[in-house]
């Protein structure tokens, strides 16, 4: 439940240095620590449950800031997909249920291990993605600044068919007003699923909110990032194995309007 999940009061006090130990700004890691020059990059992934996520200090900083979310990432797939297509870039998947969550952790710190093995085999480092556990419905502005993301994605997200549920879908007025937030303008939102009426609702919530238009067909089906998610994530992939019909939307994130 919620009160086990950890966050931090603001983005500026989030410690993503465990979970992109290879974009630590120099100067932020300790001067003569010989534990810290021997680690392997992603040696410390694993220390995510604590509140090491939450510094009380100042936390140490980064190369880059985190700037694709994957909204309930589920198993990874799509993260891994992205990591070698988008090498600069940190992508976070965010996922609220704890093993879940956990294998995706362990299965990027495989990934980094077997890279350092054989550097030349692997296409990527897999250092710029992580796994982190949240509540996506709650806590999304303590993680990320206005502005700060160009893409979030929210791939087949749980239909709650029933109307009472609604509520607990995660595209709604409220919630596409978080996205907005941290989402800078020009950025994209991706939503894809096998369900129509979540399709559907997901078009309306979007086309309703004045911070969001719906990409053309032509610039969607341009867009890479968008085969990745229809064939990369592990629900895309159940869906083809049963031959399923994917459903896809992208929305662009408007300059908000000048104050009147
Ligand atoms: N995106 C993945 C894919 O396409 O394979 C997983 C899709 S799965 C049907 C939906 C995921 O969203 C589940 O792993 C679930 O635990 C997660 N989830 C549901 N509500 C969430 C929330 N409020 N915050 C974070 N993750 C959530």
């Amino acid at each position: 439940s919620d009160h086990q999940l950890i966050y931090p009061p603001s983005p500026d006090q989030m410690d993503w240095s465990l979970m992109y130990p290879a974009y630590v700004v120099e100067d932020d890691k300790p001067a003569d620590s010989e534990d810290t020059a021997m680690a392997a990059p992603g040696a410390e992934t694993e220390a995510q449950s604590s509140d090491e996520l939450v510094s009380s200090t100042e936390p140490k900083r980064l190369s880059k800031e985190v700037e694709v979310a994957d909204i309930g990432c589920g198993f990874g797939g799509l993260l891994i997909a992205l990591a070698p297509v988008m090498p600069d870039t940190l992508i976070l998947g965010l996922e609220i249920r704890v093993s879940v969550t956990q294998y995706v952790v362990d299965r990027i710190k495989a990934l980094r291990a077997q890279n350092e093995l054989a550097p030349e085999s692997n296409p990527n480092s897999y250092n710029n993605i992580a796994c982190l556990r949240a509540n996506t419905m709650k806590f999304l502005p303590n993680f990320f600044r206005k502005f700060q993301l160009s893409r979030i994605f929210i791939c087949f997200p749980d239909p709650h068919f029933k109307a009472r549920k609604h509520k607990q879908r995660i595209v709604s007025p409220t919630l596409n007003s978080e996205y907005a937030y941290a989402l800078r303008p020009g950025g994209i939102v991706y939503t894809i699923t096998d369900v129509p009426d979540l399709h559907h609702w997901m078009v309306q919530h979007f086309d309703a909110h004045r911070s969001f238009e719906r990409v053309s067909d032509e610039d969607q089906n341009a867009d890479p990032c968008v085969a990745i998610m229809r064939t990369e994530t592990e629900e895309g992939k159940k869906v083809e194995r049963h031959s399923g019909q994917k459903y896809v939307a992208c929305f662009r994130r408007l300059e908000d309007p000048p104050f009147e």
